[in-house]
This record gives C-alpha cells, sequence and structure tokens, in this order.
C-alpha cells in the first residue's frame, strides 16, 4: 500500500502549504454551500479541490515551488496580523494600544496608570495619553 503510494508520487509536487491551503478553503466552501444553500459556493470548492488535487499530482514541481513560495509570501503577512490582533485581544485587560502619532509605530502601555508620557522606541516621539 506504502510502495504504491510511494510509487504514484514519485517525481511529483505532493503536499505543500498552498495545496494545504485550498484542501481546507474547499471544505469551508463546501461546509457553506451545505449550510445556505448557495450551490455556487459547492461548485467553487469543487473547483479549488479539483485545482488542489492537479498541483499535488503535477510533475512541473519547480513551477509548483514557485507557487508556493508566492502563496506563502502573500500569506506570511495575513499570519502575522491574525496573531497581533490575538495576542491583542488576550492582553487588552492589561494593556492599551497607541498608535505614534508621527510613524504610526503600534505601542503598547500598561493601564491604569493615568496620564503618561510615552516615547516612541522607532522614532523618539514622545506624547502624552490617559490609560
Ligand atoms: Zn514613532
Amino acid at each position: 500500500m506504502k510502495n504504491w503510494l510511494q510509487k504514484l508520487m514519485s517525481g511529483r509536487n505532493g503536499m505543500d502549504q498552498l495545496s494545504n491551503f485550498m484542501v481546507i478553503t474547499s471544505v469551508i466552501l463546501i461546509l457553506a454551500s451545505i449550510l445556505t444553500s448557495y450551490t455556487i459556493l459547492n461548485t467553487a470548492g469543487l473547483v479549488v479541490l479539483g485545482l488542489s488535487y492537479f498541483r499535488m499530482f503535477s510533475r512541473d514541481i519547480n513551477k509548483r515551488y514557485m507557487e508556493n513560495q508566492k502563496f506563502l509570501k502573500s500569506y506570511q503577512p495575513i499570519k502575522n496580523k491574525v496573531f497581533r490582533l490575538k495576542n491583542k485581544a488576550k492582553n487588552s485587560k492589561d494593556f492599551k494600544y497607541f498608535k505614534c502619532p508621527n510613524c504610526e509605530q503600534e505601542l503598547r502601555v500598561p493601564r491604569k496608570k493615568g496620564r503618561v508620557n510615552i516615547k516612541c522606541p522607532k522614532c523618539k516621539t514622545s506624547f502624552v495619553r490617559r490609560t
């Protein structure tokens, strides 16, 4: 069984992050189509699933690799942003967040300290805020 699979997949792209993401997207689309009865979502889900299989079985590994790199490059900032938002929500009880008026750098200040003078570590601008 394992041998058969190895033979089948040899020289092919196999699973990468982009294909993984596509499979998850297609499952979400198909589930959404069941819940909302929009058949277009089901069709879209099957198309995405089909494309992800195409990528897995593709022999043009270089091209698939480039696609995956492109995907990772555009996906990473989203992942970072989600991570930051999650962190912010978790800390919002103890910290207040301000944006530097000069460079827009986000700054975290402990709550309940009254009026504080905040100095931006990036551009050294000082500004006063109530926490
Ligand atoms: Zn600044």
